[in-house]
């Protein structure tokens, strides 16, 4: 059962910090409330103020820089509404694809970027897909604003950077490098996701269509690969070894170690999966095991490179 609490809704970032600072611990930011009011009313949490930061000046905007190149996404900016966007379906449709399959409907509707990565739940997609982008986040506090990069955010489990009086402004998103295909995929049967993996890609030539095209992206090297890991383990992470275990390798050789992965036990794609699945960390929990979760890894890394090459929709 909930208990009492009273809701107060600042006007600004300026009035939320300062009534964070106010209150201590007995105050906490509420946004679209779907993982807070559960926690509040399972027990595990509990506060005496709810400061309401849904209409907070400034949070609630999705903009898009086009001489950076980046997206700005407010904190309280829901899911849906960067499902729906035009700006971010233009500009960013891989993220409008993922939002889409994030929860239900319902749930995207009122639950927010900020939300999600503010309450470092292991099983969300956003924290993986955006660390894809090398996403930066502004926060502001008592002590002033800072920007730091997403990967620095979440510190495990529910366990943010974040102080108690430092409110989440929003999430900047830089366009991939020019030449960057990124793709993202999703795996599980409860209501959270399983594993979130991303890959992206950077070749040093761009291949034609038809037969030619599969020789020339077959001679091809990987010039950059970003590798991004969700929701199997502690928080979401990159796959930097995995990541450089690529870097310079031939698009052939990769096909070469698709073709014959599982069955030889050797290979680039072997050697990337067993990098990626001991970075992610997985644990145990009711998703699964933390070896079926390495396993999953390996199999989505496959998956995720097929798709970023272009040779395939597998999911
Ligand atoms: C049934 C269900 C299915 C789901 N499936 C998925 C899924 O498939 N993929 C996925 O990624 N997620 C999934 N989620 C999680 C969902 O995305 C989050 O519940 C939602 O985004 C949280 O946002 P919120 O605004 O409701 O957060 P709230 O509940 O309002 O807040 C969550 C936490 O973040 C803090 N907080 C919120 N905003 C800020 C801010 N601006 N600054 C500082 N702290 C802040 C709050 O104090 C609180 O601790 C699912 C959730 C449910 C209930």
């Amino acid at each position: 059962m909930l208990r009492p609490f009273r809701i107060h809704q600042p006007a600004t970032v300026d009035d939320t910090v300062q009534l964070l600072g106010r209150f201590g611990e007995e105050a906490t930011v509420y946004a679209g409330g779907t993982e807070l009011l559960l926690a509040m009313k399972e027990g595990l949490l509990s506060y005496a103020h709810l400061l309401d930061v849904k209409n907070v000046d400034g949070l609630g905007q999705i903009s898009y820089n086009s001489s950076e190149q980046s997206l700005r996404i407010g904190s309280v900016v829901t899911h849906r509404s960067l499902e729906t966007s035009a700006e971010v379906l233009r500009e960013f449709p891989l993220i409008a694809e993922v939002e889409k399959t994030v929860a239900n409907v319902r749930v995207r509707n009122v639950g927010t970027l900020g939300g999600n990565l503010c309450f470092a739940e292991p099983h969300s997609d956003p924290a993986a897909l955006l660390l894809l982008y090398d996403a930066r986040v502004e926060s502001k506090g008592s002590r002033g604003s800072r920007t730091f990069p997403l990967e620095e955010l979440t510190l495990g489990p529910y366990e943010t950077c974040l102080e108690e009086d430092e409110v989440l402004v929003a999430v900047v998103v830089p366009q991939l490098p020019t030449g960057m295909t990124g793709a993202y995929l999703k795996f599980g049967y409860h209501a959270r996701p399983t594993l979130g993996l991303g890959v992206a890609l950077r070749l040093d030539r761009a291949p034609g269509v038809g037969s030619d095209g599969f020789q020339e992206l077959q001679s091809a090297s990987i010039q950059e690969a970003r590798v991004s890991v969700g929701s199997v383990g502690p928080k979401a992470v990159r796959a930097r070894e995995a990541e450089a275990a690529l870097q310079g390798k031939s698009v052939g050789d990769l096909l070469g170690s698709l073709n014959s992965a599982g069955s030889t036990g050797a290979g680039l794609l072997d050697e990337v999966g067993q990098l990626a699945a001991r970075e992610a960390d997985p644990m145990d929990d009711m998703h699964g095991s933390a070896e079926y979760k390495a396993h999953l890894v390996q199999v989505f890394l496959r998956r995720g490179l097929i798709k970023a090459l272009g040779l395939g929709q597998q999911t």
